[in-house]
């Protein structure tokens, strides 16, 4: 057991409050895998996974987990090498992660949507030297792409496939590790999770609320599965739960509130895709009792199909985005179906509701911080002064599963935490007291982003990759309302030759640069210049609030003209 600190790279936890967390309980010293074989050990022939097309069972998973990590040590793979992933809602993606997860690989919780501008400076910033992708989406061939990338790329080794063809050059998932006896994969993981420090990376998340491209987040074995372990037992999960997940499972809070929470209690996970048609059909199937309700997905959940899905619900957690009392009512029909909030981050911190809250506190409130050792503060923005009860701020926090650092991005953790170790979430809160109780509320944001349906864009990046387009003096990247995604990107721009040019050019220029689709901006708006704040910076908010005026005009126009 030496923990890798990456060449410096990695922000340890302070001593002293690691040495808090192990005494208190909130770390495990046991890896991650580990976690997941004694849970299947429990529960051997209950459901693990449920998908469209398939069921598992616990003891299925991790066998077929041991093989798929004893397949990868065998082609080559060494402790602690990044795979990136760019895979969909499957259960092989599921099989993916604890197959890395148990032979001490590191995932990279990148997307399927990622192109060359996030996959190529995600991968040579953690060194990866795997990629692992879906052969089969039917918009573009990931499996050409994964080449391209690594003909150049200084660290990448293999390319494996998921659902690729059985002549294709590269091992596919499916059938990785098949030919290893089942006790000969468990020993050689068992020989590996031995050499497991707690300290250890366990998964690379992505951070979508930075400056410029995305910063990779360190998440520890010590925390990751007990930060999920936490969530679970907060909602009062066991191993009869079974918990629905429509949003991209790669994302923390897929990994976090989906795939570990599930299973660190036994419980199964209905993986269903964002499809919400086909996704309310699969839990009405499966008789889901637990769902996570991303902003992306409020709509369906007040549209009629989701009647479906609702007769086996017992909790629905709603999250992303302030909840409408409309929403919170159609969930919380005081007839058996609950409805709560999550407030979370790849960084770390959940909060959630708990059970027993008033009414008040479920809707206007996104609960209380799911470990007993979280600490938040609310600060006045720019400042280490911390604000009274009822007073908005920048929520700041600190705790077992929040990173004290990013990987590898020295300057940027100056800014991003305080003197004192606590992390600066970029958004702002306030805490509400009702019926005695201290609850959190999330009052908007400081940090310059788009949260795009959950798929969070960030202002800055997308702004200098505008800027390369010899026809774009200046740019400024704006939310504007959706009424299905909650945001869509408008992009500001002053043309240089003052002739504006067509979105379509615009697309076309970020295609060309490489970048994924959901960053593109979805409206342009022509200005000759753009307006200034009085300290000289681009007015954001004016143009925020000039989009949501145009939109709703428009919105009210077509309303009419129908
Ligand atoms: P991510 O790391 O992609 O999970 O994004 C975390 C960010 O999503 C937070 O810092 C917030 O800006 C936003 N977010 C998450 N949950 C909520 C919520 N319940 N209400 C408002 N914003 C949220």
């Amino acid at each position: 057991m030496t923990f890798s600190d990456w060449g410096g790279r990695l922000v340890p936890f302070p001593e002293d409050r690691a040495d808090h967390y192990r005494a208190s309980g909130a770390w495990s010293s046991d890896p991650t895998g580990q976690r997941l074989h004694e849970i299947a050990t429990r529960f051997p022939d209950r459901s693990a996974v449920i998908t469209a097309e398939r069921e598992m069972s616990f003891i299925e998973l991790d066998r077929r987990t041991d093989q798929i990590a004893a397949g990868l040590i065998r082609l080559g793979l060494q402790r602690l090498d990044p795979v990136i992933f760019q895979l969909t809602n499957r259960l092989e993606t599921v099989l993916a992660w604890y197959g890395c997860v148990k032979a001490g690989l590191i995932p990279v919780a990148t997307l399927a949507a990622h192109r060359m501008h996030e996959i190529g400076n995600i991968s040579r910033k953690v060194g990866a030297v795997a990629h692992i992708v879906e052969a089969s989406l039917p918009t573009f061939d990931l499996v050409g792409f994964a080449r391209e990338h690594a003909a150049d790329h200084p660290t990448i080794r293999h390319i494996l496939t998921v659902a690729g063809a059985a002549d294709g050059a590269e091992p596919r998932l499916e059938e990785l590790g098949l030919d290893i006896p089942v006790a000969s994969a468990r020993t050689i993981v068992e020989q590996t999770e031995a050499q497991t420090d707690p300290l250890d990376v366990a998964a690379f998340q992505l951070s979508g609320g930075t400056t410029g491209v995305p910063k990779v987040i360190p998440r520890i074995h010590a925390e990751y599965w007990n930060n999920a372990l936490l969530y679970a037992r907060r909602l009062g999960w066991d191993e009869h739960s079974r918990v629905a997940h429509l949003i991209p499972i790669i994302h923390n809070a897929g990994i976090t509130c989906g795939l570990h929470a599930a299973h660190s209690v036994g419980a199964c996970l209905i993986l269903a895709t964002a499809d919400a048609s086909s996704a309310f059909e699969l839990m009405a199937r499966a008789r889901a009792t637990e769902v996570l309700i991303g902003h992306g997905h409020y709509q369906a959940v007040l549209s009629p199909e989701f009647d479906k899905a609702r007769a086996s619900l017992s909790r629905v957690v709603l999250s992303g985005a302030k909840v409408p009392l409309e929403l919170f009512e159609r969930v919380d029909d005081g007839a058996g179906h609950w409805a709560g909030q999550l407030f979370g981050m790849s960084e770390g911190l959940f909060t959630v509701t708990p059970p027993g809250a008033p009414t008040k506190a479920r809707l206007t409130t996104v609960g209380t911080p799911v470990a007993a050792d979280d600490e938040i503060r609310i600060l006045e923005p720019g400042t280490e002064n911390e604000l009274g009860d009822g007073e908005v701020g920048e929520l700041c926090c600190r705790g077992p599963y929040t990173i004290p650092g990013y990987f590898d991005a020295p300057d940027h953790n100056r800014e991003a935490f305080t003197s004192d170790g606590f992390y600066r979430t970029g958004d702002l809160a306030a805490i509400t007291i009702i019926d005695g109780e201290r609850y959190l509320s999330i009052e908007g944001r400081i940090k310059d982003l788009i949260n795009r349906g959950g798929e969070k864009i960030n202002a800055e990046e997308l702004e200098l990759l505008l800027l390369a387009h010899p026809g774009v003096a200046n740019a400024a990247v704006v939310a504007m309302p959706d009424p299905r995604l909650g945001e869509r990107t408008c992009a500001y721009l002053v043309a240089t030759d003052g002739e504006p040019l067509p979105l379509s050019d615009i697309q076309a220029h970020l295609a060309q640069l490489g970048v994924a689709k959901f960053k593109w901006p979805e409206r342009l708006e022509w200005a000759s210049s753009l307006p200034h704040t009085n300290v000289n910076k681009v007015d954001k908010k004016r143009l925020r609030a000039e989009i949501a005026a145009k939109v709703a005009a428009e919105a009210e126009m077509s309303h009419t003209v129908v």
